[in-house]
């Protein structure tokens, strides 16, 4: 996002001073040379007002391009937004992620990366307990503590209902066990309190770490066949892939 903007106010403050040089140069240009019967003195003044004159008309065409560009640049983030963020909690939607992971492990040669399927247990019951907006305010919290539990530079995503995924680099298995149970543990805490009444929810999750050869797909299907296995071990616990 902060990289568009940049580009956009680089690209207009360029075109600002070519239109600008171009309008003003041109028609002091033109005045001079259409001047020469003149005394240096009111040739000098033609020159300076049509410069002046030009820069004006000049900077208003500018000033009503710019904003129209502006609106289209706010409308191209609006739906670039839209595109690739999950509404509920922020995060990045299916979309994105299977985008950006993608990305990720095709230049994966030389770091490992590992693959965090996280669940909710008992997800259905908060709905069925206080309702599906207490369910929708837990689906945020657990957004939020996933984004501060998940190691810097990771990539947290909201892969749909109450299924979310964290992909990072690691140095070995262990490492990603470690992330794991930092991420059980803070959705462990994380309760909060709904219309005076305390939501507590556990996560389980499935972990795989990246093979050489491994799409996004394989990657995530080793991950959920590790998540069925934390779910029928008891859940509140993590598994990771053979
Ligand atoms: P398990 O431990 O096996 O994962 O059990 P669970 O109850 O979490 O899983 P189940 O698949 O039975 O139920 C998931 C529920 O999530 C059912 C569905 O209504 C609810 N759900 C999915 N998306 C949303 C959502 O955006 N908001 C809310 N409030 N509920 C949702
Ligand atoms: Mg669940
Ligand atoms: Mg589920």
């Amino acid at each position: 996002m902060q990289d568009i903007k940049k580009r956009f106010w680089k690209q207009q403050i360029r075109l600002i001073i070519i239109v600008l040089a171009g309008a003003i140069g041109s028609t002091m240009l033109g005045a001079w040379l259409t001047s020469a019967h003149l005394d240096p003195a009111a040739r000098v003044q033609t020159v300076f007002t049509s410069a002046l004159m030009s820069a004006i008309v000049a900077s208003l065409l500018l000033a009503y391009t710019l904003r129209q560009t502006m609106r289209y640049l706010r409308l191209h983030l609006k739906v670039r937004h839209m595109a690739n963020c999950d509404d509920l909690t922020g995060l990045a939607n299916r979309r994105s992620f299977t985008e950006q992971a993608t990305a990720r492990l095709a230049v994966a040669a030389s770091v490992k990366i590992g693959l965090l399927l996280v669940d909710i247990d008992w997800f259905k019951r908060v709905n069925d307990t206080f309702g599906h907006e207490a369910g929708d305010e837990t689906l945020v919290h657990m957004a939020n503590t996933l984004v501060h539990a998940a190691p810097e530079g990771a990539l947290v995503a909201r892969l749909g209902g109450e299924e979310f995924t964290i992909l990072c680099t690691i140095e070995n298995e262990s490492q990603l066990k470690d992330i794991a149970e930092t991420v059980r543990r803070a959705g462990e805490a994380a309760g909060f309190i709904y219309r005076g009444d305390p939501i507590r929810v556990t996560i389980s999750l499935g972990l795989s770490v990246a093979r050489p050869g491994d799409t996004l797909s394989t990657l995530l299907n080793r991950a959920d066949r590790a998540l069925y296995d934390a779910k029928n071990r008891g859940r509140n616990r993590f598994a990771l892939a053979a």
